[in-house]
């Protein structure tokens, strides 16, 4: 988790840094604070009556208040004063805060300001009596405000900041984990439909989280793929065990009556013992043919294929071959032909099993063509220092739709599926298996109607 691990360590680290810059600029306010006498802003306030005052008048004002003139004769006392107009004080003690003054206006403080005739001569002076409580109160409400205003401040914003990741965190993370969690239950119940969120965007796809969904979506889609394929699989097993049932019946119910027509002697018109015993041998070889391909095919399944590869020269072992299926082609009927190159080249396989490969595709090629009219080649070839052998034959061929799916074990085109051709649909899946563990490939080309090419390279 380094992304949120880098994440995370810079909003608690951007966080602090507020917190702790905010702090101290509380502190640093509160120390101000402190300092400032709070009767400075009320001076100001009753400030605005110095015109007023001069002027001979004397307005109402929150603060009880006493006027005199430079000799000491009040001019002006509100109620609360214990002066009354008329009277005279003492100016210097009027403007001081003394002790006397103290006692005499207990909870009081008082804050004077000078008055100033025409020629802006000091001509007298205003005393305000100021509540001690008044200025408490407002010392301590502005102290708290300027004090807690920054720190506030810097709550405020960790809580926005906090927010804002807290939404952000849940986007990429607690949601997508959640979708995953779901899509994980369902996944254990057999359901691998329920898709996460998928990642696209590169940004996305480097945190850490990003990450795993992208790699959940995988490892769903390959379940996926794996269920169908099971299906598919499943499907094709079913259906092979009744084709399998059926073409195996085919030949032994054939061989079963031809058997018993020749013990009982009952052969039918046109034909002798011989032709019987020709057709019991071909049925036994349908057979032989069907079970290998089902050994066969366990063993490729097992991965118990011995494969015991050589080095040859390609062009012996070609010609030898072509020999050997030249002699098995035309007992049929039909025409061989072979094209085999001129150079030579060593390749590493195991010719037996080559050799299987050939027959299986030739015997393809016998099975799905007419024998009266058919003709086969086997061509060798060397390209770029790569051998291959191919088979053609001008056959039924395979659909187009089919030619995908002809190396799929089991898989039968639908030509042969529905014709009384006997076959498992694994020829050419163990064709498939054989070459690939000798690192080659193995291709189909094909045209319905119009005969189909077979080849494979060695590499
Ligand atoms: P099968 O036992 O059915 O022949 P294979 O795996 O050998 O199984 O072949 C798979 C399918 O490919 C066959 O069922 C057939 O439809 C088709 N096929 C293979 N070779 C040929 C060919 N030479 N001509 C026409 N169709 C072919």
């Amino acid at each position: 988790m380094t992304f949120f691990r880098k994440q995370n360590s810079i909003i608690i680290g951007g966080i602090v840094l507020i917190l702790a810059v905010t702090l101290f600029a509380s502190v640093n306010q509160y120390i101000r604070i402190d300092s400032v006498y709070p009767i400075n802003d009320i001076r100001a306030e009753i400030n605005d009556m110095r015109y007023e005052i001069e002027q001979g008048s004397y307005p109402p004002s929150d603060y009880a208040y006493l006027v005199f003139d430079l000799s000491g004769k009040v001019l002006y006392a509100d109620d609360a004063w214990k002066i009354s107009t008329g009277d005279t004080v003492v100016v210097e003690e009027m403007l001081q805060q003394d002790k006397s003054f103290l006692r005499a206006y207990e909870g009081y403080l008082k804050t004077s300001f000078v008055l100033r005739g025409k020629d802006n001569a000091c001509n007298g002076f205003a005393v305000y009596l100021i509540p001690e409580k008044v200025i408490n109160k407002q010392k301590y409400t502005e102290d708290l405000l300027r004090c807690f205003l920054p720190v506030g401040g810097g709550i405020l914003l960790s809580c926005i900041v906090l927010i804002i990741y807290s939404s952000f965190i849940n986007r990429r993370i607690l949601s997508p984990l959640r979708q995953i969690g779901i899509s994980a239950q369902a996944i254990i119940k057999g359901d691998y439909n329920i898709e996460v969120q998928r990642v696209y965007d590169e940004e996305l796809k480097k945190n850490e989280v990003g990450e795993l969904t992208y790699s959940f979506e995988l490892m769903r889609d390959e379940l996926k793929a794996k269920q169908l394929s099971e299906q598919s699989l499943r499907k094709a097993q079913q259906e092979l065990m009744s084709c399998i049932s059926h073409d195996l019946r085919t030949p032994i119910s054939t061989i079963k009556a031809y058997t018993e027509g020749i013990r009982d002697g009952v052969i039918v018109e046109g034909m002798n013992q011989q032709d019987y015993t020709r057709i019991i041998l071909e049925k036994t070889n349908v057979l032989e043919k069907m079970i290998t391909d089902l050994l066969e095919y366990s063993n490729t399944q097992l991965n118990k294929m011995e494969i015991n590869r050589t080095e040859i020269y390609f062009r012996d072992y070609a010609l030898e071959i072509a020999r050997e299926l030249r002699i098995y082609v035309t007992q049929y009927g039909v025409k061989f032909f072979c094209e085999i190159m001129d150079e030579n080249l060593i390749v590493k396989i195991d010719p037996k099993r080559i050799t299987e490969v050939l027959y299986n595709l030739v015997e393809n090629s016998l099975k799905y063509m007419d024998k009266e009219n058919g003709q086969m080649t086997l061509s060798a070839r060397i390209a770029d220092g790569v051998a291959s052998l191919h088979i053609n034959d001008n056959g039924m061929g395979i659909c187009a739709e089919d030619i995908p799916y002809v190396f799929d074990r089991f898989y039968r085109a639908e030509k042969s599926r529905s014709s009384d051709i006997p076959g498992s649909g694994l020829g050419l899946s163990i064709c498939k298996y054989i070459v690939d563990q000798h690192g080659g490939e193995i291709y189909c080309k094909s045209q319905k109607n119009n005969g189909s090419e077979f080849w494979f390279t060695l590499s």
